[in-house]
């Protein structure tokens, strides 16, 4: 067996670690492998192993790898997604996790209709406050995600984010604990969300103790990106 079958074995040890620390279940929190600029062959070793959810950042990017891997994946978009792209989002991806408008909220509700479908997506927050950064700004996520819930042919079902980048992943749990906070406001307020997608390579124990469902691995999986 290959690098990233010792990989996957190694990560679902931490996951399933984290989770005992945090006293969460395993089969709660969903391993995303993001293969961005990761060759097809590669991916297909991850599949081997038993990954089911895959990442892409890029609509092309993942189209062209679709074509190769024709196997039973599940695809989740976690870049940015232009609105030019998005009647060839909603063909490709089960769920985009990066929706953080309403704009892109009403286009993807439009082509998804179209296609006959329901969308599954994730409303993507800028929790570190980072300028530049894609994502809805923390305070004004409730309102967004409320307008997005009404979507005809979108699902709303959790929040994303992509946590500050710091050397120290204890330092990251503030970013953690605000998507928390603002998914459990929002059931309270009725909005059923179960989602958090947070953690990534050098977070991702934290990300599980503070509740993350979906962790998104890249580096940690395939190694560092070339
Ligand atoms: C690249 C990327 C990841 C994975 O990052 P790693 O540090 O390689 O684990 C996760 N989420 C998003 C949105 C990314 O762009």
């Amino acid at each position: 067996m290959g690098l990233v079958h010792d990989n996957l074995i190694h990560i679902r040890q931490q996951m399933a670690d984290a989770c005992l620390r945090s006293g969460r279940s395993l089969q709660e929190v969903e391993l995303v492998a993001v293969t961005k600029t990761v060759p097809v062959s590669r991916i297909r070793e991850a599949i081997d192993a038993g990954v089911r959810v895959i990442g892409e950042n890029r609509v092309q990017e993942a189209a062209d790898k679709a074509i190769e891997l024709n196997r039973e994946v599940v695809w989740h978009l976690v870049g940015h997604l232009q609105s030019n792209k998005v009647k060839r989002a909603c063909e490709i991806f089960s769920v985009i996790e990066s929706v953080d408008s309403l704009r892109l909220a009403n286009e993807i509700d439009a082509r998804a209709g179209q296609l006959g479908r329901t969308m599954e997506v994730l409303l993507e927050v800028n929790t570190s406050g980072e300028p530049g950064k894609y994502g809805v700004a923390p305070e004004k996520a409730i309102l967004l995600a409320k307008e997005i819930a009404l979507c005809k042919h979108i699902r709303l079902t959790g929040l994303m984010t992509v946590a500050a980048f710091l050397p120290d992943p204890q330092e990251v749990r503030p970013c953690f604990r605000l998507l928390r906070t603002l998914r459990d406001e929002l059931q309270r307020q009725g909005v059923p969300l179960v989602h958090l997608s947070m953690g990534m390579s050098n977070d991702f124990e934290q990300a599980i103790e503070e509740g993350a469902t979906l962790v998104r691995l890249g580096r940690a999986l395939f190694g560092e990106r070339t």
